[in-house]
């Protein structure tokens, strides 16, 4: 009682941004036209014909642009040794 206003404006204490007009359906649904992911871009490697991200090692055969990258563990392994 005797309270003036829109209580959102003193809510947690302080003051806080308010819409002045109701969004309508339309510049609200135009504003969400953009919020969607995009598919993802897709390469087939050309070792082991798996598909794997562009520019990206295959993690199937390890091998970028037809070249072994990373060499696996028990290869590793041997090279510390050396
Ligand atoms: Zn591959």
């Amino acid at each position: 009682m005797g309270q003036s206003g829109d209580s959102r404006i003193k809510l947690f204490g302080s003051r806080v941004a308010v819409p002045k007009k109701k969004m309508s359906k339309s510049r609200v649904r135009m504003r969400r036209s953009h919020d969607h992911l995009k598919p993802v871009g897709v390469t087939i490697c050309n070792v082991c014909a798996n598909s794997c991200l562009p520019h990206h090692i295959c993690k199937f055969c390890n091998t970028y642009n037809g070249r072994n990258i990373r060499a696996t563990a028990s290869e590793a392994a041997d090279s510390n040794q050396d």
